[in-house]
């Protein structure tokens, strides 16, 4: 994937839902990024709320969906590792390319 790409995908939302504070770049974190399927994680330093959004990119263009979480960033680093040890990588590009 083009540098380029992922870096217009990362503007969908710039500013955080619950107060409108503008994210920066050091508040968006990319948790996972694979064919046409970027996950990425927001915190606002101002409300401290934060939420996870994936992005996926096709034909139709760009759809993101996005939801309010309670993970912290240091509970980033345990999912990154659960994802890849209970192997729902391999199961969730199945289910995409199912569809
Ligand atoms: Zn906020």
């Amino acid at each position: 994937m083009k540098k380029s790409n992922s870096m217009a995908s990362l503007q969908i939302i710039t500013n955080c839902p619950m107060c409108d504070f503008k994210y920066d770049k050091k508040n968006v974190k990319m948790i996972d990024k694979k064919d046409g399927m970027i996950t990425v994680y927001l915190s606002c330093q101002k409300c401290r709320s934060s939420m996870m959004m994936v992005i996926m990119t096709g034909i139709l263009g760009i759809t993101s969906v996005s939801m309010m979480t309670d993970i912290t960033e240091s509970d980033l680093k345990n999912i990154k590792s659960s994802y890849i040890e209970y192997d729902d990588v391999l199961e969730m590009h199945q289910f995409l390319e199912r569809r």
